[in-house]
């Protein structure tokens, strides 16, 4: 067996002309435009790169963002002023706070200062107890991409074993629950699982995010599952590998996603699709 290559990329930019659709309707109809306002605390030089990133997909959406940059010691408080700021702006649909955060700086507490509203990345506790119950307003990104991925793909999730490796906050655990609600039964595996192998041949859908490249080799794999691979690894030749031995697992999976070009452009289409959600509920809600 050979699997059928997800295209992300393709399925990304389906999606944003999609939403750049829906965007210009807004406008048009009830002359909203839809704003995210993210916040950059420090030069972390990759946080300047996904920064860059997301801003220019928002203006090729028609989403209008604007950047904060604030310097790395900046005290919390400062931090805290400019998201309520940003929390009382009516023009802000979604907040984003770019991670990680300096050290003076606790992140439970900034994520739980974020309205709910505007919580486009999905962080708040509020749309944290929403993915447990099944009606989140926000999806975390990148799981939620992956989810988008899926249902792109006709993958069938009712009564599937799905397998996610990695328990992270921001896309292990709540995978698992997504796909939960899906009806799916889920099995979560982290750096504790003890013979991970045992568990990884139960998937039907095996979802990936451990940050260890090459951990998913073909003999941990079943025969015709779909691997989904969200690992992002900067190898010392620079190349760019995800969690999955690609080579290998694409002869036994039905289907598999590449590092990159598979949930990476899925990520930043999600914010867009959140933030473009924002601005209809605020519109709905005549805020
Ligand atoms: P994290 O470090 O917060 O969590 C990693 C998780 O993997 C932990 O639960 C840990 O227990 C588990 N783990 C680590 N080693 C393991 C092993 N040997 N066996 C089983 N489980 C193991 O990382 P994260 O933020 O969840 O990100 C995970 C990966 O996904 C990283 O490579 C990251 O770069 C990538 N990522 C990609 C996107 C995207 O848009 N494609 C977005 C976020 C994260």
């Amino acid at each position: 067996m050979t699997a059928r290559i997800i295209d992300g990329k393709a399925v990304a930019r389906k999606l944003r002309a999609e939403y750049a659709e829906r965007i210009a309707g807004l406008k048009t109809h009830y002359g909203v435009l839809p704003g995210i306002a993210v916040i950059l605390v420090g030069e972390n030089p990759a946080s300047e790169v996904y920064v860059r990133n997301k801003i220019a997909a928002c203006k090729d959406t028609g989403i209008h963002s604007e950047l904060y940059r604030l310097p790395a010691d900046t005290p919390e408080a400062t931090l805290m002023a400019r998201i309520d700021a940003l929390n009382a702006d009516p023009a802000v649909h979604g907040i984003l706070v770019q991670l990680p955060l300096p050290p003076q700086i606790s992140l439970p507490d900034v994520l739980e200062r974020i309205a709910p509203d505007k919580d486009v990345d999905g962080f708040h506790l509020y749309n944290v107890g929403g993915l447990v119950t099944g009606n989140t307003v926000f999806p975390p990104c990148t799981p939620f991409g992956v989810q988008k991925l899926l249902e792109h793909e006709k993958v069938e999730i009712e009564g599937r074993n799905v397998v996610v490796v990695g328990a992270s906050n921001i896309v292990g655990k709540p995978m698992a629950l997504m796909l939960m609600q899906q009806d799916a039964t889920v099995c979560i595996c982290h750096k504790k699982t003890r013979d991970l192998g045992q568990f990884t041949l139960l998937a039907d859908i095996l979802v990936v995010a451990a940050g260890v490249p090459g951990l998913i080799v073909p003999q941990m794999v079943k025969t015709g599952a779909v691997v989904i691979d969200v690992g992002i690894n900067r190898l010392p030749d620079g190349r760019l590998v995800g969690d999955v031995d690609f080579e290998g697992v694409r002869k036994k999976a039905s289907m598999i996603t590449p590092v990159p070009g598979g949930v990476g452009p899925m990520t930043i289409t999600m914010l867009l699709h959140n933030t473009l959600v924002s601005a209809e509920r605020a519109i709905s809600a005549g805020r």
